[in-house]
């Protein structure tokens, strides 16, 4: 199908050098950018969250990059996500996990060629640190799925000194229904996604009917679990389900949460929460927007046409 060969064009795009300095300098294209990334400095991230809160919804703030090749920059992430923290503290946003924050463990140096996990693990430490004096919580975002079973192993040993520590398991994943099982103890909070990363055939449902139907069994055992499911879609027919499975294991509001991406279906987002449901929204920020808006391209074709076109036209 057209849409599928679009899709994985963008995906593989999305690890393209060269088109990413094309498009970063690009200058038209910051107006298609702020739709999807509210800004690039801490200061920005503290204004959209507060923005979101003055309509109840929650915020889980992530600072953009991954695949960092550099412990400087491994460094400076960490750095970054401390300030962000003590930021949110003084403003008074980040109490009772009101605003938390998303951290990729690539962008933590997972990938460095000496010690990567164990460095990866420190800093994220860290972070987990300063996350809990400002009185909030850390998700471990997944990745591809050769980081996997690492990213897991990482989320262990940081969940025995920090056990509010969130997971993110992908139902495109043939061994997520698995994964859930394991997660769904007490104190658990599991992000449940359908995944957005191009995956081989071996490991990963190609349909997206299948996709919807592993996100499905997913959620069912998550709802029948001890844990806290974060049901992170934007599709109807998934949020319908997730709360008809929260009602049937007469959940309370505080037991689980939905979560959408910044930018995408706000209107939906608001009615969320005044149902007075938990609605947490994901605020990335920064200036390493390239791989993380072409995956969401790769998601909506339509978006990706007037994205192209903004870069010709102006
Ligand atoms: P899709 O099948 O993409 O969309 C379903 C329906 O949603 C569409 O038919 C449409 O009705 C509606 N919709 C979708 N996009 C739009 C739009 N732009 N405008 C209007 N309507 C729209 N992926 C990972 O691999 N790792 C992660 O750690 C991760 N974290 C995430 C955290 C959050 C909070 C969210 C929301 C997503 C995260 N993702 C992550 C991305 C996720 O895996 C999907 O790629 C992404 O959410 C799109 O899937 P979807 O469930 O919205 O369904």
């Amino acid at each position: 199908e057209a849409s599928d060969l679009l899709r994985g064009a963008l995906l593989g795009l999305s690890k393209s050098d060269l088109v990413r300095t094309t498009i970063e300098k690009a200058p038209v294209s910051r107006d298609v950018v702020a739709r999807y990334v509210p800004g690039t400095t801490v200061a920005d991230a503290v204004q959209a969250t507060a923005e979101l809160r003055a309509t109840n919804r929650l915020a889980t703030l992530d600072y953009l990059g991954e695949d960092t090749t550099e412990r400087a920059q491994a460094e400076h992430t960490r750095d970054t996500y401390v300030a962000l923290l003590d930021a949110l503290a003084r403003a008074d946003l980040s109490q009772y996990a009101a605003a938390e924050v998303s951290l990729k463990l690539s962008a933590l140096g997972q990938y460095l060629p000496k010690d990567g996990d164990a460095i990866a693990l420190g800093l994220a430490r860290e972070i987990c640190t300063a996350a809990e004096r400002a009185g909030t919580t850390v998700t471990l975002d997944m990745e591809d799925h050769t980081t996997t079973d690492r990213t897991l192993a990482v989320l262990h040993e940081l969940r025995a000194d920090f056990p509010w520590v969130g997971a993110v398991v992908q139902s495109y994943l043939k061994r997520t229904l698995g994964d859930c099982r394991d997660l769904a103890v007490a104190g658990s909070r599991v992000r449940l996604c359908k995944g957005a990363y191009k995956e081989p055939a071996s490991v990963a449902y190609q349909d997206k009917a299948d996709v919807d139907l592993s996100y499905v069994r997913c959620l069912k055992v998550l709802m029948a679990g001890e844990g806290h499911p974060m049901v992170a879609s934007h599709d109807p027919r998934l949020i319908e389900i997730a709360q008809a499975l929260a009602a049937h294991h007469e959940r309370t509001p505080e037991t689980y949460e939905f979560q959408m991406l910044y930018g995408i279906r706000p209107d939906e987002q608001k009615r969320i929460a005044d149902r007075g449901a938990q609605m947490r929204v994901y605020i990335p920020f920064g200036d390493e927007w390239y791989g993380y808006l072409m995956r969401r391209m790769a998601e909506r074709p339509a978006n990706t046409m007037f994205f192209m076109r903004s870069l010709i036209t102006k």
